[in-house]
């Protein structure tokens, strides 16, 4: 084990272990990116390459501290997450971390604890969570993790350093899932690409289930003729019924559109999501207006972000579905 084998994310191991190397490490920080890429992944490799016993700023993964940090009962560091049965982060989780970091450490070494994901914390934990920030106990990390920065408070935000992971390259998760987890190559190829860029998502989709899925929901955008608004008006009512299904819908559509996109501009299908669709998305390409399916994919993004602050959903479908038939 160690750093060499974490998947992608270069340039923020980079700065990390510089820190590390130097004993400069920031006293909090806050990694931001997609789900499922490996931001936890490597906040628990710093908390091991801080405690390993075999090596200094570096991880063996197996010492007696490298097995207690991954199995999460190291004395020194500690993840704090929704509780079972819970949706937030409480005030109580927090309060209990800053008693934490203050005691004295077991190991004489730095203590660190994992908040993930700290956008679960409601208000008032992320108010008792600045009283830490503001007086940092000697010798602590804090590592926030979030998919985005925006529901943290602006001054929680402030006094981390923030640290931006990316999507992991296509071919890095289809290596990890051959590899890793034994999927053979034309499965692994189709899951990383339809991942974007998150192996956690690779691994975990249920791949019937969603070419199941995918293939409705291409069928319900390929009915929607020109001018068609009543075929408008009803595919919105198919899709609006859930929340999570609507969200479930825009995320896959965005993918649609951007295929189309891409292949008007380049026909390149590396660059292409729904690899296992190129016959449908070259002719859907060939034959639409590029100023429309440029104003649908802008207004698939702007519907799942109005469904995500509760919108009424089947007007919002409504309008990102008159835009695909064409109006202006
Ligand atoms: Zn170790």
């Amino acid at each position: 084990m160690g750093f060499s084998e974490i998947i992608g994310h270069q340039r923020p191991l980079e700065i990390l272990r510089l820190a590390l190397g130097n004993g400069r490490l920031h006293h909090a920080y806050l990694f931001v990116g997609p789900e499922g890429v490996g931001k936890r992944a490597v906040a628990l490799a710093l908390a091991k390459a801080s405690h390993c016993d075999e090596t200094a700023n570096e991880f063996c993964g197996r010492c007696a501290a490298c097995a207690r940090i991954q199995n999460g009962n190291h004395p020194d560091v500690r993840l704090v997450e929704i509780l079972e049965g819970k949706k937030e982060i409480s005030i109580k989780q927090v309060r209990e971390i800053e008693k934490e970091l203050n005691f004295r450490s077991f190991s004489g070494k730095r203590k660190i604890a994992i908040i993930d994901p700290a956008t679960s914390m409601n208000l008032s934990a992320q108010n008792a969570l600045l009283k830490t920030l503001e007086e940092p106990p000697q010798d602590s990390v804090l590592i926030l993790i979030a998919p985005n920065a925006g529901t943290l408070l602006p001054t929680l935000r402030s006094r981390c350093l923030r640290i931006s992971f990316g999507p992991l390259a296509r071919d890095e998760v289809a290596r990890y899932l051959m590899s890793k987890e034994g999927i053979n190559q034309d499965d692994a190829s189709l899951r990383a690409a339809l991942s974007m860029g998150s192996l956690g998502a690779a691994i975990r989709f249920d791949k019937d289930e969603l070419l199941e899925k995918r293939r409705s929901w291409a069928a319900l955008l390929l009915s929607l003729k020109d001018g068609d608004y009543r075929g408008a008006i009803e595919a919105a009512e198919a899709i609006a019924s859930n929340k999570e299904e609507s969200l479930r819908f825009l995320e896959w559509t965005e993918t649609w559109y951007r295929d189309l996109l891409v292949h008007a501009a380049t026909e390149n299908s590396e660059e292409m999501v729904n690899v296992d669709m190129l016959t449908e998305i070259g002719s859907q390409s060939a034959k639409g207006n590029f100023e429309r399916m440029l104003a649908s994919f802008a207004q698939t993004a702007r519907a799942a972000g109005r469904i995500q602050r509760n919108l009424n959903r089947r007007m919002v479908l409504e309008s990102l579905f008159f835009k695909v038939v064409g109006e202006r």
